[in-house]
């Protein structure tokens, strides 16, 4: 529907005044992509993920291959505090796209955490719990 009253495939409509310049932008640089405080948690987050790579050097999944990804079974998206160790899981690549490929059987599993869901502990960080490792403290130690 055409509510303009313009004719399709007419001219645009002729300007009678030609643009004036007008003031300068008020901002001389361009707004930032990244503020400052997601820089700085983007800083320590890295930090956190070498660490726990380091720390974790097996994938906690299949436990046959190196781990090279820190997977957040409760996403950012849903509250998960990417700065929290508690919230990572470090896997190999292959594991981390089988999570991501397969989010029914990851939930079931633990590898995943739904959006609703405020209480289930990430699997990995339940075991290591389980298995009594002072973890928080050590990995806030190294750091
Ligand atoms: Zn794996």
């Amino acid at each position: 529907m055409n509510r303009s009253g313009i004719k399709r495939g007419t001219q645009p409509l002729a300007r009678y005044k030609p643009l004036e310049g007008g003031q300068p932008p008020a901002r001389r640089t361009r707004i930032k992509q990244v503020s400052a405080k997601r820089q700085r948690e983007n800083r320590e987050r890295a930090r956190l993920v070498e660490r726990l790579l380091k720390k974790y050097p097996l994938c906690e999944r299949c436990r046959r291959a190196w781990s090279r990804d820190v997977h957040e079974p409760r996403k950012r998206s849903h509250g998960a505090d990417i700065l929290d160790p508690a919230e990572c899981v470090c896997l190999c690549r292959a594991c981390h796209d089988h999570v991501h490929d397969n989010p029914a059987e990851s939930v079931a599993d633990g590898w995943l955490i739904e959006s609703h869901d405020k209480t289930t502990r990430p699997r990995a960080a339940a075991e290591r719990a389980a298995a009594g490792a002072a973890w928080r403290e050590q990995t806030q130690e190294a750091s």
